[in-house]
């Protein structure tokens, strides 16, 4: 089946890599991914090396994530890293990953500011739903994503870009697969794109916009596995978070997500 939305693969560099390291890896990730058309790159460091990474991209087609914000502008919250502060730096931002909701009491409330807040900072939001070991033993990986998608976009307006695209990414991470080693297949990740993301983005945003969404899939890819993913009709991309650290590792797996 054709694929009409523009695949993205996006790094998730999670607690790792200094300035130092960042500034081994990034040539080497730029050098081997800026030839490659046909798919969208980005790369999520720590903040710490937003803005040293940020001049190594220069010129390049890679885009910026961060990995979170705050959902407030600016204010008495020490440690915290604001929307337009992250807006200054980058394209994309993570919200809601199953390590902040899980380690850092995130909420759907929470990521719903969050990502209201991505917008009016004119940031485009990598927004992660998943579901739980215990929950998908459970059969309520349905329920559990729908929930995630229809709290956390609660009241969100979606404008659409000036070439027509939609600024939102769904990354769906079932949590069991994250960091593990053991992915999803990718029948069963289509199958819960198909069958519950999508539908839950419909009910919000009407069967167009529901259509243009990007959705990843994200948990245990790694160059062997990633064409099951890319080969699904309605995964988009990946959300890549170990493998993203090994320049060669990321690049093949950039290179899977071309369209034919
Ligand atoms: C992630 O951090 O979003 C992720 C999917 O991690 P990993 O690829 O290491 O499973």
């Amino acid at each position: 089946m054709e694929k009409k939305r523009i695949p993205l693969v996006a790094g998730n560099w999670k607690m790792y890599k200094t300035i130092a390291e960042a500034r081994q890896l990034v040539p080497d990730l730029v050098a081997g991914l800026d030839p490659i058309a046909g798919v969208e790159k980005a790369i999520c460091p720590p903040f710490t090396a937003l803005l040293p990474v940020k001049a190594l991209l220069e010129g390049s087609s890679i885009h910026l994530g961060a990995q979170n914000m705050h959902w407030e502008d600016s204010g008495a919250y020490t440690g915290e890293i604001s929307p337009r502060m992250v807006a200054e730096l980058c394209t994309y931002v993570i919200i809601g990953h199953s390590e902040r909701r899980a380690y850092f009491g995130e909420t759907d409330e929470t990521v719903n500011k969050k990502v209201k807040s991505a917008y009016t900072a004119g940031l485009i939001p990598i927004l992660c739903v998943g579901e739980t070991l215990q929950e998908n033993e459970a059969g309520k990986t349905g329920e559990v994503v729908e929930r995630q998608i229809k709290k956390g976009l609660l009241d969100v307006r979606l404008t659409p870009e000036k070439d027509g695209s939609i600024p939102l990414v769904i990354a769906y991470e079932p949590v069991w697969a994250i960091g593990t080693g053991r992915a999803a297949s990718g029948e069963d990740a289509n199958t819960v794109v198909s069958k519950y993301i999508r539908p839950s983005l419909a009910q919000l945003f009407g069967l167009a916009v529901a259509q243009s969404v990007r959705v990843l899939y994200g948990g245990s890819v790694k160059a062997s596995n990633a064409s099951e993913f890319f080969n699904q009709p309605e995964i988009d991309g990946a959300l890549v978070g170990g493998a993203s650290l090994k320049a060669d590792e990321f690049i093949a797996i950039v290179k899977y997500a071309v369209l034919p």
